[in-house]
């Protein structure tokens, strides 16, 4: 039995990460294999890649993208974050962003892309993260096949098991090129917005407004 068909399905979904990882070995061997497939799929479509000067490289150049860039989220394990001791026991809102998103649609392949702001209610007992790990976060979980609802509550996840805050909002306002680029061709403007709430975030209004308050501000500068 191949590798790829002993995996628990979990682990085949486009916004999950491989079991074990892959190491560059195995991403190498998983690039050659792409690009292989997606020549077959240019001669299906009627585009000689052999021949084409504009076309000759493009799918090993496809398949690295996907394996390296679009898709690293599924193939390497998140970020290490250094954690730190609440020392002061800080227990005030935080907010961070707007933070870039770059993701891929699951169900187009097609490019979404917008901004990310995190709200934190940290708890004395838990643990505090440089800001600039949060935008490495978001790159990691954002390089998956995704559906923004999805994207959100994965980056919710992993911030409330690695610092366990009394609270954690995480809000996406994002392009998606699925609507922009085909479809209906909606104008770039058209962007969808989602917010996730964790812990006092959900059960306290207040914090609810202030968070949503202070990422509208954010976002005009
Ligand atoms: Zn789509």
């Amino acid at each position: 039995m191949s590798r790829a068909n002993s995996l628990p399905n979990s682990a085949r979904l486009g916004n999950h990460a491989v079991e074990g990882y892959l190491d560059k070995t195995e991403r190498a061997d998983m690039r050659a294999a792409a690009a292989k497939k997606i020549e077959e799929l240019f001669d299906i479509l009627q585009i000689d890649h052999q021949n084409d000067h504009n076309t000759r490289d493009t799918p090993a150049r496809v398949a690295k993208m996907f394996v390296e860039e679009l898709l690293h989220g599924r193939y390497n394990p998140p970020p290490k974050i250094t954690e730190f001791d609440n020392a002061t026991s800080y227990d005030q809102l935080i907010v961070t962003g707007p933070i870039d998103v770059r993701s891929t649609c699951a169900h187009h392949l097609m490019p979404i892309y917008g901004v990310a702001f995190i709200g934190v209610l940290p708890s004395p007992e838990g643990k505090i993260i440089g800001l600039s790990k949060y935008d490495r976060i978001i790159q990691h979980f954002a390089a998956r096949l995704q559906i923004q609802e999805e994207l959100v509550k994965q980056i919710e996840q992993h911030i409330v098991e690695t610092t366990n805050p009394r609270g954690l909002a995480v809000r996406i306002s994002a392009v998606h090129m699925c609507k922009t680029h085909r479809g209906v061709r909606a104008s770039h403007a058209s962007r969808m917005v989602n917010s996730s709430f964790y812990g006092e975030f959900a059960t306290n209004a207040s914090y609810k407004a202030e968070f949503i308050q202070e990422c509208t501000s954010l976002e005009r500068y």
